[in-house]
């Protein structure tokens, strides 16, 4: 894939972190926004949404994530350019690994980037945070 225009990433980092003020994190304070940036410049926004149940918590990756499909439908495999995860940490924030599963599934050739609070970032493919991935392929 070509290299991002600035003006482009600047654009999700924003959206990413203007959504991240949305969520709904009561329980652990820790406000999350995603950004998924689609081949066709397309670009859905999804926070953290937490459960009292703690177990039920929707991430903002996933979030982002089922936003596409709700506008979409099923993706093609290079469909989902970038995922940018803005959080009010002090370093970068790795998404966890049920986001990770989801990201091998629905965006397996994206770039993930992290931004913190600081403008601090890290940036990984989707195989970098989950090798080895278990996908529809295995299955008979
Ligand atoms: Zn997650």
């Amino acid at each position: 894939m070509q290299p991002m225009e600035a003006e482009a990433l600047n654009e999700a980092i924003a959206k990413a972190r203007a959504v991240m003020l949305r969520a709904h994190a009561p329980h652990s304070g820790f406000r999350v926004g995603a950004a998924v940036v689609l081949s066709d410049g397309a670009v859905f926004a999804g926070c953290n949404v937490e459960s009292a149940s703690y177990g039920l918590t929707l991430c903002a990756e996933r979030s982002a994530l089922s936003a596409v499909i709700a506008a979409r439908g099923s993706l093609a495999a290079d469909a989902v350019r970038l995922v940018v995860v803005a959080t009010e940490a002090d370093g970068p924030t790795p998404p966890c690994g049920a986001c990770r599963q989801w990201l091998v599934e629905f965006a397996p050739n994206a770039e993930v980037l992290a931004v913190a609070r600081d403008g601090r970032s890290a940036s990984w493919s989707v195989a970098e945070l989950l090798p080895d991935a278990f996908t529809g392929d295995q299955l008979p």
